[in-house]
């Protein structure tokens, strides 16, 4: 019986290695291995495809998170306000520049961050809202742009799980003051090792990502801040530039599945909602169910990877205890981390495929 893997990454590979090994190969043979060649048109061609002006290729999705804080001036004594169902990283980023984390719980439909609840979480010490798109789907960015006007406050956009996803026919990265996205293998766009990129309109903002990822410096020698080493490799770029071209493919591949198996579990389970004002790019595709450990069992037994994103909301997370939640805080994100359950998705997932994990199901 055949395996199904939730993400197969090495039939990804065997469909693109001449285009990958020669770009490779290529930065090999010239040593630019440190913010060389690849990683400014990398830079330039991603800024273009999400629709900034500029793009900086930093150490990992995280990194941009956490630079991107900091470019924005949050720091100690500050509030940032996001969801409490992401994935820990968004929340980390908060902490390194030691802020706190203001969790708003989930909309029942979209599983983003419910944009009813934001004002009342706003108090005099907020600095920024990080809404993150959740699975691939963008969360409402309107709402959320409205709210941050009103009260001068930065928008940072999670895109780590929606790599080309639209809201109202714009690429999300291009709607807040500052996007970060991550390109961890698994990711829509994924290198092979950690990768993360800012994206940003701003020419200040993007001035400061770009000191803070090389050791605070424009020019070598001469710091002017305290930054870090959190850049891009060559390498990394020059493979996400191959796989960059394929990825509007890729999404749309992606979105065939989702379709396919919305048709096969419709009144089944609780399938995912894709927003009107969305271009949903199927990161994740996540149903509800009752009974999930047994279903997650008959997977198991059918050699069928399943995952669940996440199990544990952040504020029953043991790391952020300090923070004061209790269980019953965030009734949505609660209840949903009960039921939740990945279904495999990737492009190179086959109908045959699809028909037998909702057969399963
Ligand atoms: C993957 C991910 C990150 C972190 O990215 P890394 O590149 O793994 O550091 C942050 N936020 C979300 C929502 C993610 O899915």
């Amino acid at each position: 019986m055949s395996k199904i893997q939730f993400v197969d990454l090495q039939a990804q590979y065997r469909g693109i290695s001449d285009e990958v090994n020669k770009a490779i190969a290529r930065v090999l043979e010239k040593g630019d291995f440190i913010l060389g060649n690849d990683v400014s048109r990398f830079e330039d061609e991603f800024a273009a495809y999400s629709g900034c002006k500029h793009g900086v290729g930093v150490g990992s999705g995280t990194e941009a998170l956490h630079l991107a804080l900091m470019a924005c001036d949050v720091g100690p004594g500050d509030e940032v306000i996001t969801t409490a169902n992401t994935y820990i990283a968004t929340v980390l980023a908060i902490s390194y520049v030691g802020a706190r984390p203001v969790l708003v719980d989930v909309d029942p439909e979209t599983y983003n961050i419910d944009v009813k609840k934001i004002e009342k979480a706003i108090t005099k010490k907020t600095k920024a809202i990080i809404p993150v798109h959740l699975y691939g789907q963008p969360a409402d960015m309107d709402s959320v742009m409205a709210i941050a006007r009103q009260d001068k406050l930065k928008v940072i956009e999670d895109a780590c799980q929606a790599h080309g996803a639209e809201y109202k026919g714009k690429r999300v990265g291009s709607i807040g003051d500052i996007g970060c996205f991550s390109f961890y293998p698994g990711k829509n766009l994924g290198a092979y090792g950690d990768g993360g990129m800012i994206t940003t309109t701003d020419n200040i903002l993007a001035d400061r990502v770009r000191m803070l990822r090389n050791y605070g410096q424009r020019e070598k020698y001469h710091h002017l801040v305290k930054g870090f080493n959190s850049r891009l490799d060559t390498m990394q770029a020059a493979i996400l530039r191959v796989k960059l071209k394929r990825l509007g493919e890729w999404n749309e591949q992606r979105r065939r599945h989702a379709y396919e198996y919305n048709k096969l579990l419709k009144g089944k389970v609780a399938i995912p909602y894709e927003s009107p004002e969305t271009w949903h790019i199927y990161h994740l595709y996540v149903v509800r169910v009752n009974d999930r450990d047994k279903i997650m069992e008959e997977f198991n037994n059918a050699g069928i990877a399943t995952g669940i994103h996440y199990p544990v909301p952040i504020h029953l997370q043991e790391a952020y205890k300090d923070l004061g939640y209790k269980a019953g805080g965030f009734p949505i994100t609660e209840d949903y981390a009960k039921k939740i359950l990945s279904l495999p998705i990737f492009p190179e997932l086959t109908s045959e495929n699809i028909r037998k994990i909702a057969e399963i199901l």
